[in-house]
Formats: structure tokens, sequence, C-alpha cells
């Protein structure tokens, strides 16, 4: 029997089918390269027909040069840092398409001159937030943090609750991410209750300024006090309310979360928040309040170094100006709703002979924000081997585990993807 080796094709004939040779134009030769020398390894090692190598690798190119992939949320984990945080609405993602090329981030196309930069962003950011008197966006929530605490604590003192002293996540501390500018942290009273004169004795002539940090990730009970920006404005310094979740008016699914409306109305100089978090939005920071403080940090030599681009000032204008993003959609979506959801796709499952049934989930909006609130929601409930067989399909959909069972929890998968959802399913049953 002839060597099977001998039939395998060469990789330069192999790169002239006409489908790689269009995928090399779109994905870069390299790419397809080792996806032809991986095809022929298999095909070395008996694993694929020789004849089969030029199509194999044509379907298992990767739709796009990064490795990045989409992934559908079916965790119930509304805000999911591991899955990317908020999946852009399609009015976000159409305007970072048109802001990919050369755009006018930076140009006044009617005067032929410079402009400023994201102007269309800064002022979408205004609009939602009338209370603001200036705003400024940076590259992320710890990004505006440290921007404070470079440009207004500076050789000063950031006085803050030891109740607050807070660990976002990965080990992100934000007490050391303050330390780290070289700012002083004066921290008063207990991890359980902190009072106004715990504030009012540190500060003083020292005093940057007093920082507030919702606790968004955890819930302290019991016997618990905490001092709101409204009194802490009464002391003669600049408050500082980081609410992490950027909520900009009152949510009244979720009244325990802290909005910027609020504060600023409450008295904060300033107000920091997350863009990609119940915002909806991209990575971003977001910074509002008083006008000569917004301008000092805008003047910080370090603010060039913490800069949005061009991608994340237009999604971040599209997400403000534009409709609903999926955060919100999901979190306000109806029960009722979400169950008719769960209860046809499992009655379609079931059809195609699946072990599919409905079951009764809770999601949560996750670390990104509001601790403690649990959403009612539904989800399909498979046996538990889907799991890990729905994280290998394509797309690629993630659940969670619960009682030897795999649920898809509907609240967190756009309406529109339950048949990416249920086709996914259906392929992985074998
Ligand atoms: C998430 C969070 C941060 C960090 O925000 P990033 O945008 O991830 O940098 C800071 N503070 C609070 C209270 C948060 O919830």
């Amino acid at each position: 029997m002839a060597d099977p080796r001998r039939r395998i094709p060469r990789t330069d004939v192999l790169l002239a089918d006409p489908r790689l040779a269009a995928a090399a134009q779109r994905l870069g030769a390299p790419l397809v390269k080792a996806a032809v020398t991986a095809a022929q390894d298999k095909a070395r090692a008996g694993e694929l027909d020789a004849a089969r190598v030029a199509d194999h690798v044509a379907a298992t190119l990767p739709p796009t040069a990064s490795a990045l992939r989409p992934v559908l949320n079916a965790t119930g984990v509304l805000v999911h840092t591991n899955l990317g945080r908020a999946p852009l609405s399609a009015a976000a993602l159409d305007a970072v398409f048109a802001a990919g090329g050369t755009t006018d981030v930076e140009f006044d196309l009617a005067t032929g001159r410079r402009a400023r930069r994201g102007r269309g962003a800064l002022a979408a950011l205004a609009d939602a937030v009338p209370d603001a008197e200036a705003v400024h966006v940076v590259n992320n929530n710890a990004a505006a943090l440290l921007l404070c605490a470079l440009t207004l604590a500076q050789g000063k003192e950031i006085v803050l609750s030891r109740g607050e002293l807070v660990e976002i996540g990965d080990g992100f501390r934000i007490p050391d991410l303050l330390a780290a500018t070289g700012a002083r942290l004066r921290e008063v009273g207990t991890t359980n209750r902190t009072s106004f004169a715990d504030y009012a004795a540190a500060v003083g002539p020292a005093t940057g300024f007093v920082l507030k940090v919702h606790p968004s990730n955890f819930l302290v009970a019991g016997f618990t006090s905490a001092v709101g920006v409204a009194d802490l404005a009464a002391l003669d310094v600049p408050v500082v309310a980081d609410i992490g979740s950027g909520l900009l008016a009152p949510d009244p699914l979720l009244r325990d979360e802290p909005d910027a409306t609020t504060l600023l109305r409450a008295g904060a100089a300033l107000v920091t928040a997350s863009g990609d978090k119940l915002l909806g939005g991209p990575q971003a920071g977001l910074l509002l309040g008083r006008h000569d403080l917004v301008e000092a940090l805008r003047r910080h030599p370090t603010a060039r170094a913490l800069r949005v681009d061009k991608l994340t000032l237009a999604a971040l204008e599209a997400t403000l100006r534009g409709p609903a993003p999926p955060v919100l959609v999901a979190l306000h979506a109806g029960p009722g709703e979400v169950r008719a959801r769960a209860a046809r796709l499992a009655e379609e499952l079931t059809g195609l002979g699946i072990d599919a049934t409905v079951a009764d989930s809770v999601a949560v909006v996750g670390g990104g924000g509001a601790p403690g609130v649990e959403l009612p929601s539904a989800a399909v409930s498979l046996p538990r081997a889907y799991a890990a067989r729905l994280r290998a399909a394509d797309p690629p959909v993630v659940g969670r585990v619960e009682h030897d069972r795999c649920l898809l929890d509907l609240r967190t998968v756009a309406p529109a993807d339950d048949r990416v959802v249920r086709d996914a399913v259906a392929r992985c049953t074998s």
C-alpha cells in the first residue's frame, strides 16, 4: 500500500485554493499558513483524509484575525467580567465600525482645524447628567480614581472609611491604587461603622479630598452605619464619590445602587464610574462634577496617559444617545417574558428528543454592581454534560452548573439569540 503521506497536498498547492487565498487576504497569510500546517499534521497522523485537507482548513479558519470569539452569556450574570462585561448595543457597534477608519475625532470638518477630542461623547455624557457642571472620560474607573488622587491629593491625604477599603476583583484593591500615587490614605471609622464625627476629626489642611467608595460587590449587614455624601458635603473639602456601576440616574429596580445625578445633587464634587457595567457601554472611566476640578484633572500631565481612543468615544456616545443597551434590556425584562422564552426553547429541544426542562433561576447584576439584588429569571435545564459541550460549540454558549444540571439562564441572552442557543444545543446532541 502506498505511503498515505504521499497524497497530502503541498503547502503551496493548498494556499492556492481560492477559498484559502481569499482567507489570506482577510486574515493575513501567517494565520492561514498555520492552519494549513496544522491540517497537514492531522492528515499525517491519520486523523484527516488527505483529500479533505483544503476543505478542513476552509471550514475551521477563524472568522476574524483576532483570537477573541463571540460568546453567548447564559450564566445569568448580567455584567460578567470574564466575558467582557457589558455587550455593546447594535448602535454602539455601528459607531465603532464607522469610527474605525480615519475619522474626525479631533478635527472640525467645517473649519478644517483641530477640534476638541471626543466632543460628541462628552456632550452626550453632559446631556445625560445635566447636574454635572463638567465631564471627562478616561480609560476606566480605576484611571478616573488615579487621576483624582494625582491631581487633588499629591502630598496630601485622602480620607476614607475603613468600611470602604474595597477589593474589586482579580487582586485590584482601591486603597493600593490610591497609595501608589503618593497620596496618603487617612482611614476613619471601623469596618462596620463610621460616623460623621470620624470624618470631621480627620479632615484638615492636609486633606486632598474625602472619598466615598460604593461597596459594589459585597453587603455588610447588622450593626452598621455609614455617612452619606449629603452630610460629608458639609465638610469644607471636595467629596469624590466612586459609584462603580455607572448608573447616571436612579433605577427603580436597583434602589440601593448609587447614581451620579443623586450624588451630585447631594453635593459630591466629583463622581467617578465605569462605562462597561450598568451603563452598558465600552470600558471607560466617567468623571462628572465641578467645573474647576474637572478642568484640573483634564490638564494634569498624566491625563494623556489615561485617555480613551476613538473606538471607545464612538461606542460611549452611541450608548448614551442610542437605544437601551443589552445590559439594561436584560435588567428590565419581565420575568414572565423570560419564562415564556425558556418554555418555548425547552419545548423545541424536547421535540428533538433532548432532556430539556424549564427551571426557575435567579439572575444577578454581577461584580459590576447591585450586590444582593436578585432578578427572577428562568433557564433551560439540560444534563450536566452539556456545560462543557456548549462551551466547545460555535458560537460557544456559557451556562452554569447547578444541582448537577447545566442551566442556560435566558435573562442574559438577547431574545434574538434564542435560536442560536437552540441550534447550538441541537448540534452538540449526538
Ligand atoms: C468596578 C469598580 C471599580 C473599577 O472600575 P474599572 O472600570 O474596572 O476600572 C472601581 N470602583 C468600584 C466601586 C467598582 O465597582
